[in-house]
């Protein structure tokens, strides 16, 4: 049968074939909410009713400002599935830049949550697009006073309609959903993905070798809903009818660890700064996980001292996975062979350092700066580059011409920025960010590795490796550490730390200790920010 590939129909599904399963949303209320796959549809389609009465067309953009919660959901299925496009802001940027970002995708309703709501007001006299604002919330939290005229509250919308709602057929390559790239070099550019490309990304998602996710798994993404969909996650629940507990605002280690017992989590995503904190706080109280299996850690590279901690403390097997806003986001994931069996513990979490095998659907092959692909030996290192069904082809307006580079066959390829190896299995890792090497002498230092190493210690907290310019080498690495309290770490035991770890000109020329490293809006190292920091930073010899 030809039928087109709708967001709509994970809904369908998980409402006919899992309507009892369970939603769970932790509140900016401050409640824990609970409410079925078929509450879900229903309050989806009362939600398509209520669009279309705010005359939101098809391709009309529907922008949220919100945490993970049960009516970010809703606007996932009712924005998407009646054939307008679901614009979802990351809150963490600036006003200024979040303004710039809503006009440029000529937003015309904005629904946020009510912790949101200076912001809102802080953007909305300078953007002209958006005609309705809408707080996510019931009449008893609605602000008591704001700047914004006409402002609707989302239960009274709701109310006023009927949950009778036929999903249009539109056609499969329909655009469905709208992220911006989160613009650490120039302005953010939106990827816009299709109903098709949404279903064939989660279909590979999956996949036992992706994400494994199943009817008996009860899903915790930690990711935001505004990085890249939640990785794809509240798409794959509906999809196989697993449970969804969302955490709200609440991303410290004491409230991640609460939500993920009392919900008997089994799955959860995240970047490895979320992560820091939460298996602090339990290795702090020695506490343990009852139901958590695996942990999905992506977004940057997950070091191996946490892999350890999480699989040889707490018996939670780390799935460390590559994507980007360009690719829905997933990309590869490292889970094992067959082969690998026969691995000890060790071997195993070597491996697990790298971004692993490409899921299906992905091709990519790396690059020499002429443009020829190199080897699988896993030494050759170069840019990754990839094609696929769920690859961007351009950015929203034609923005920063066309990306793709043709090949000698004329097959069509993204250059992911990122600098990479593979190894003969087909395992790939992520050296560096293009925009990120070292390069000394005119050989690159691989900036992630000695990352890795660094966390390793048992002193350290967080370390960020970055190049700063040098009289000889062009450019140098160093280090910018923050210790656990009350350690002692200083700078020539951080430095013997890396002997006979790599080679020596890898070690880095200097080590700062800081109390915090600067984080951007999706919870990742701004190394652009610490070069500005330390370029005149001077190196000893130097
Ligand atoms: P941005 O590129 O704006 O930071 P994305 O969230 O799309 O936004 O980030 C994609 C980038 O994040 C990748 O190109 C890569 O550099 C990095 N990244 C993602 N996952 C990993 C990982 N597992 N290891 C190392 N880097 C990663």
């Amino acid at each position: 049968m030809q039928q087109p590939l709708l967001i709509s129909s994970l809904l369908e599904h998980a409402e006919r074939h899992h309507g009892d399963q369970q939603i769970v949303s932790r509140r900016v209320e401050g409640d824990l909410h609970r409410q079925s796959f078929a509450q879900l549809a229903q309050r989806a389609r009362r939600l398509a009713n209520a669009l279309a009465a705010c005359r939101v067309a098809g391709g009309s953009r529907v922008a949220t400002l919100a945490w993970n919660g049960h009516r970010h959901l809703e606007l996932y299925f009712a924005v998407s599935g009646s054939g307008a496009v679901l614009h979802t802001l990351n809150p963490r940027l600036h006003a200024d830049q979040l303004a710039w970002i809503v006009e440029h995708a000529e937003d015309e309703v904005l629904c946020f949550d009510a912790g949101f709501l200076p912001l809102v007001e802080a953007i909305a006299p300078r953007v002209r697009t958006v005609r309705h604002y809408v707080v996510m919330t019931d009449r008893a939290h609605m602000p008591a006073a704001t700047s914004i005229d006409g402002l609707l509250c989302y239960e009274d919308l709701l109310a006023a309609q009927d949950d009778r709602y036929v999903w249009p057929q539109l056609d499969e390559n329909t655009a469905s959903s709208l992220c911006y790239t989160s613009g650490t070099t120039g302005h953010p550019k939106g990827v816009l993905y299709s109903h098709r490309s949404t279903l064939l990304h989660t279909y590979a998602a999956a996949l036992p070798d992706a994400l494994n996710c199943s009817a008996r798994d009860a899903i915790l993404p930690v990711v935001p809903m505004f990085h890249v969909n939640a990785w794809g996650l509240p798409y794959i629940a509906c999809m196989v009818g697993a449970k969804l507990v969302f955490p709200g605002p609440a991303l410290d280690g004491a409230s991640l660890h609460a939500l993920i017992e009392s919900e008997q989590v089994t799955l959860s995503a995240g970047v490895p700064t979320v992560w820091q904190g939460l298996l602090a706080h339990v290795e702090g109280r020695d506490l343990r996980f009852s139901s958590m299996r695996r942990t999905v850690v992506g977004g940057a590279a997950c070091p191996p001292s946490m892999t350890r901690a999480f699989q040889q403390r707490h018996d939670v097997q780390v799935v460390h996975a590559w994507g980007m806003t360009e690719l829905s986001p997933l990309g590869t994931v490292c889970s094992f062979k067959g082969r690998h069996d026969a691995l000890d513990a060790s071997q195993r979490e070597a491996l697990q350092a790298r971004q692993g095998r490409a899921v299906f659907g992905i091709d990519m092959k790396i690059v020499g700066d002429d443009g020829a692909e190199l080897p699988w030996d896993g030494r050759a290192s170069g840019e990754l580059l990839v094609r696929g069904p769920w690859v961007v082809s351009r950015y929203l307006n034609g923005d920063a011409g066309d990306p793709l580079v043709a090949d000698e066959q004329g097959r069509r390829w993204f250059p992911t920025g990122d600098v990479a190896t593979i190894d003969p299995d087909g395992y790939m890792q992520i050296t560096d960010r293009a925009k990120d090497v070292i390069k000394s002498g005119g050989e690159w230092i691989g900036s992630i590795d000695i990352e890795n190493i660094a966390m390793a210690h048992p002193d350290v907290v967080q370390a960020a490796c970055i190049a700063v310019p040098h009289p000889k080498w062009d450019e140098r690495p160093l280090l910018v550490v923050v210790r656990k309290p009350g350690a002692r770490l200083t700078r020539d035991d951080m430095l013997a730390f890396f002997a006979g770890k790599i080679a020596k000109w890898w070690t880095p020329d200097d080590v700062v200790f800081v109390d915090a490293i600067p984080l951007g809006a999706t919870g990742k190292v701004l190394k652009s920010r610490l070069r500005e920091t330390y370029r005149g930073h001077r190196l000893p010899g130097a």
